[in-house]
C-alpha cells in the first residue's frame, strides 16, 4: 500500500487563482508564468498540485497539462482534481466528465481524486447518483490512486459523512485564523472530527481568499514588530500548517513573488509558537470586528449568474471601501465599481433567482449582501 502523502513538504500549489493576461476573465490564463511558477515549485522540492472541473473558467486542467504535464516527468509531482456536483445530473455524467478531465490533464491516473464541496446537500446529491462507489472503483481500477473529499459545512455533518464513509481516505477543509472559531464555518471542530476519524487533512483558504494577507493597521503592527521580515499570509499558511493532523496546505498562488514567499518558510516549515499564535488570534478580532461579507473570492457564483454580476469582485470592493472609508472619507473602489459594472451587471441587476447561493461554499446570504452592495456604491 503506497503511503498517502508522500511528500515531506506541506505546501501544495492551488492552480485557482493562477495568473491571468486578463484580470477580468479567469479562462485568460498567461502560461508563461504558469509555467515558471510551476519549475519554481519543483526545483525547490515541492510537488503536490491541486485542480478542480471548474477553476479558472474550466481552464486549469489544461494549464495543468501544459504547465506540468507535458513538461515534468510524471513521477516528479502529484495532481489532484475533483467532481463537483453542481455539473451531474445523471449517472453518465460522472464518467463523461472524469474522462474528460484525464483529457484535459493529460495524465493516465490521478494521485488524488476529491468529491468537491460536500455538504448537507451534496451528501445527498452524491449518495443518489451512487459517487461513493463510483469514486472507489476508479482507485480499484488504478485511475486513482486515493480518494477523499472537499467539504464546506458543520462538523456534524463531517462526522455523518465519515462516518457513513470510512473508506474515504482524507478530506480536504477550510481551515484558516479567521474561521478558526467560527460558528458558520467550524475549522476547529471540523479538524477535530477528521483527527477521530484518523484522516489526514489538506486545507484550503488558508489566507481565506487573500482576506488573510492584508489586515487592519493594528494587526499587521504588531505582527511586523515581532518579525519584520515575514509576510502577512506567512502567518496565515504556518497557522494552518501548525495544526496536527494536517498533512498538506494549499495556496492558490498567482504570481512568481507569492510563491517564492510562500516557499522561502515552507521550504523549512517552522510551526507557530504561542506567541505567534496569539498574535493570529488578535488579528481574527481586528478582522472581525471590521469585514461585511466573508467571501472567498472562489468564483464558484458567476458562471450560473444569468445576470453576468461580478459577485467576487463586487463584494471585495464592498468589504475594502467600508475597511478604508471610514478611515479617508474618498475611496477608489466606487470608482472600479463604476467601471466593472458597465462590462458586468450591476449589483442591483439581481433577480434573486438563488443560482449564485445553491453553489456558493460559504453558504453566505449573496442576494441580501448584493442589496447593501447595490445601496452603497449605486447611490452615491
Ligand atoms: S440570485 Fe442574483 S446574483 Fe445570484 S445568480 Fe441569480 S441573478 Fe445572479
Ligand atoms: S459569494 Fe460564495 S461562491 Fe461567490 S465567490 Fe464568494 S464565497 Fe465564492
Amino acid at each position: 500500500m503506497e503511503p498517502l502523502f508522500t511528500s515531506s513538504k506541506k505546501l501544495g500549489f492551488g492552480l485557482m487563482r493562477l495568473p491571468l493576461t486578463d484580470p477580468d476573465d479567469a479562462a485568460s490564463i498567461d502560461l508563461e508564468k504558469t509555467c515558471q511558477m510551476v519549475d519554481t515549485f519543483l526545483e525547490k522540492g515541492f510537488t503536490y498540485f491541486d485542480t478542480a472541473w471548474m477553476y479558472c473558467g474550466f481552464e486549469s486542467e489544461n494549464a495543468a497539462r501544459k504547465a506540468l504535464v507535458e513538461r515534468h516527468p510524471r513521477d516528479s509531482y502529484t495532481l489532484t482534481t475533483k467532481l463537483h456536483a453542481g455539473f451531474l445530473n445523471t449517472k453518465e455524467d460522472r464518467d463523461r466528465i472524469f474522462n474528460e478531465q484525464l483529457r484535459k490533464t493529460g495524465v493516465d491516473y490521478f494521485d488524488y481524486y476529491l468529491l468537491h464541496d460536500m455538504g448537507k446537500d451534496h451528501f445527498e446529491k452524491y449518495t443518489d447518483l451512487d459517487c461513493f462507489a463510483w469514486i472507489a472503483d476508479k482507485k480499484e481500477k488504478g485511475l486513482v490512486k486515493h480518494i477523499g473529499f472537499s467539504f464546506h459545512d458543520t462538523a456534524d455533518v463531517l462526522d455523518e459523512v465519515l462516518s457513513a464513509h470510512p473508506e474515504m481516505e482524507f478530506v480536504q477543509l477550510q481551515l484558516n485564523y479567521l474561521d478558526w472559531n467560527s460558528p458558520a464555518i467550524q475549522s476547529k471542530e471540523c479538524l477535530e472530527v477528521a483527527k477521530k476519524h484518523g484522516k489526514p487533512v489538506i486545507v484550503m483558504e488558508p489566507v481565506k481568499g487573500g482576506t488573510l494577507a492584508k489586515l487592519p493597521e493594528k494587526a499587521e503592527q504588531a505582527m511586523k514588530q515581532y518579525a519584520p521580515n515575514a509576510s502577512i499570509p506567512s502567518w496565515a499558511i504556518r497557522f494552518a500548517a501548525s495544526q496536527e493532523g494536517v498533512a498538506m496546505v494549499l495556496s492558490g498562488m498567482s504570481n512568481q513573488t507569492q510563491l517564492e514567499d510562500n516557499i522561502s518558510y515552507m521550504e523549512e516549515f517552522v510551526p507557530l509558537c504561542e506567541k505567534e499564535e496569539q498574535l493570529v488570534f488578535q488579528a481574527a478580532d481586528a478582522i472581525n470586528e471590521s469585514i461585511a461579507v466573508p467571501c472567498t473570492g472562489c468564483s464558484y457564483c458567476t458562471d450560473g449568474c444569468p445576470m453576468h454580476i461580478n459577485i467576487p469582485k463586487y463584494f471585495s470592493l464592498y468589504n475594502a471601501d467600508l475597511q478604508e472609508a471610514a478611515e479617508k472619507g474618498w475611496t477608489p473602489q466606487g470608482e472600479y465599481y463604476d467601471r466593472l459594472s458597465q462590462k458586468f451587471g450591476k449589483a442591483s441587476d439581481c433577480i434573486a433567482c438563488g443560482q449564485c447561493e445553491s453553489v456558493c461554499p460559504q453558504h453566505l446570504p449573496i442576494i441580501e449582501y448584493l442589496k447593501d452592495v447595490a445601496n452603497h456604491f449605486e447611490s452615491r
